[in-house]
């Protein structure tokens, strides 16, 4: 009988086992791939108290101190990469040519934060601004806020609980980490590589168990300064609405999209709209789920955007010759194909794809879908791409505009006018010219207009909110 390994949790650096676990399974087939403790809220507040002293501690340091533990965690990820990228791959059953691209990624964001960190700054306020300030003094200081609680999704497990530890060690401060349900195994092995960096006790502390219950126990609690969330839009709307006075910033849904104009270089139009349709299933944040092209040019995008994902190989993650593998669960495959379902009893048309099999859906072209269709309108986070042909760049960026999400959107075009029209006419966070929305740097400012999110991640982004801007004025 195959043996599973338990990974304990990480409580002010001491690896705590609960009486109950769960087992994480490999998406693509169900088979297990590892155990967790199943936490619940006596977890949540043995890790607060234990974060409250590793804020303390984390505190205290000097900035190129944090700076230098932030490049110490990045070179034993580095090290240890074949390892992450097993985890990351079996928790969340992306290919693992992705699989290395999300561990890669990883040094990066804590490079970006160490840089940060050693920069932390404030500014000198000019107090003779207006008559009462003569003869004054100020200056601001950013200051850490203590303990904050991240929660993370399943599709980018390692990154994304980066993007929220990295930043909030820079300023100063402890986490209490959440990991999604399915995919906790890269986070607790983080612990380990916090442990060997010597990151102080209680700075990172990693916790595991129901979801809604050990979220609801990190709101509840009154040491807990800031909820730190990226997931979809329902849940985000759930934690805002119970933050009480705390600070909460949120990373959420989309359903992005890409116009491609008659004057595009359509081959790399097609090219990249192939890879973020398909890339991950289709489950990144800003994956290209709405293609709206130029009818003057839908004929000749269709024909490279079939002939393309025609060629995407389907298979285990664990396979280098993969391009697509399954969803994060079989109920989630279920669900995407019955959006597809209804799409076309409405009147869309598939050109390719559709299928499933346990977990994977076959990578899927659909023209022709009607605008109240849940594929044009909510957040499918499957291998589906919906591709709309319109007349007038005013009416395609109308419809890009036309959902309550706005993280960010792409528009291919050569003609640097309409480009930059539309960049400032779209309701996003970001706007990409010349590539398709699901375009990443992890130090750049990243975040949703709209209810896509509140706030802004990229360490230097995420310090702000992480930090307290303290005024000190001074007589002279
Ligand atoms: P989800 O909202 O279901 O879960 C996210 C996290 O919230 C998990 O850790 C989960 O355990 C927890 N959670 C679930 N129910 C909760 C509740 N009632 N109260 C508090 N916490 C709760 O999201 P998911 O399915 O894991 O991830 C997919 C979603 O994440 C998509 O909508 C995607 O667009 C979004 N996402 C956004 C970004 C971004 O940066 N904007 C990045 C990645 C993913």
């Amino acid at each position: 009988m195959q043996t599973i390994t338990t990974h304990p949790l990480y409580i002010g650096g001491e690896w705590v086992d609960t009486d109950a676990h769960d087992v994480v399974r490999l998406p693509f087939d169900g088979s297990p791939v590892g155990e967790v403790p199943h936490g619940d809220a006596r977890v949540v507040d043995r890790a607060v108290t234990a974060a409250l002293k590793g804020a303390q501690a984390m505190s205290a340091l000097a900035n190129y101190e944090r700076a230098d533990l932030l490049l110490k965690i990045a070179e034993y990820i580095t090290r240890d990469r074949a390892e992450f990228v097993h985890l990351v791959c079996s928790e969340t059953g992306k290919p693992i040519r992705e699989a290395r691209v999300e561990v890669d990624r990883c040094p990066q964001t804590l490079i970006a934060a160490a840089h940060e960190a050693r920069q932390l700054r404030g500014e000198v306020i000019p107090m003779d601004f207006a008559p009462g300030g003569q003869g004054r003094m100020a200056m601001t200081v950013r200051e850490p806020i203590g303990v904050i609680g991240s929660i993370t999704p399943f599709n980018v497990p390692l990154n994304l609980a980066l993007h929220k530890v990295a930043p909030a060690f820079a300023a100063g401060n402890a986490v209490v980490h959440k990991p999604a349900e399915r995919t906790p195994l890269s986070a607790l092995r983080l612990a380990r590589t916090m442990d060997e960096a010597g990151v102080p006790k209680g700075a990172y502390n990693v916790i595991t168990g129901d979801g809604p219950e050990l979220a609801a126990a990190m709101l509840r609690h009154r040491d807990v300064a800031m909820i730190t969330f990226t997931g979809s839009m329902r849940v985000g709307a759930e934690i805002r609405a119970n933050a009480g006075l705390k600070r909460v910033s949120l990373e959420l849904g989309n359903n992005s999209a890409v116009i491609v104009e008659r004057d595009a270089d359509l081959k790399t139009a097609v090219q990249r709209t192939v890879q973020g349709s398909f890339g991950h299933s289709g489950q990144v944040c800003i994956s290209v789920q709405r293609a709206f092209v130029h009818r003057s040019v839908i004929l000749d995008f269709l024909d490279g955007l079939t002939a393309q994902t025609a060629k995407l190989r389907l298979g285990h993650p664990y396979e280098e010759s993969t391009d697509v593998s399954s969803l994060i669960d079989e109920k989630a495959a279920i669900r995407v194909q019955s959006w597809i379902e209804e799409a076309i009893e409405s009147g869309a048309r598939s050109l390719c794809g559709g299928k499933r099999h346990y977990a994977t859906i076959e990578p899927t072209i659909l023209t022709d879908v009607p605008a109240a269709a849940r594929i044009s309108c909510e957040e499918v986070f499957g291998p589906v791409v919906a591709v709309y042909s319109y007349d007038d760049l005013d009416d395609a960026i109308a419809r890009v505009n036309g959902t309550p999400y706005g993280l960010h959107a792409g528009i291919f075009t050569n003609d640097i006018q309409r480009a930059f029209r539309s960049a400032r006419k779209l309701q996003m966070g970001g706007v990409l010219i010349n590539d398709i929305p699901m375009f990443r740097m992890d130090h750049m400012p990243y975040g949703g207009a709209k209810h896509s999110g509140l706030g802004r991640e990229g360490p230097r982004y995420a310090i702000e909110e992480m930090t307290e801007s303290k005024i000190i004025c001074w007589k002279v």
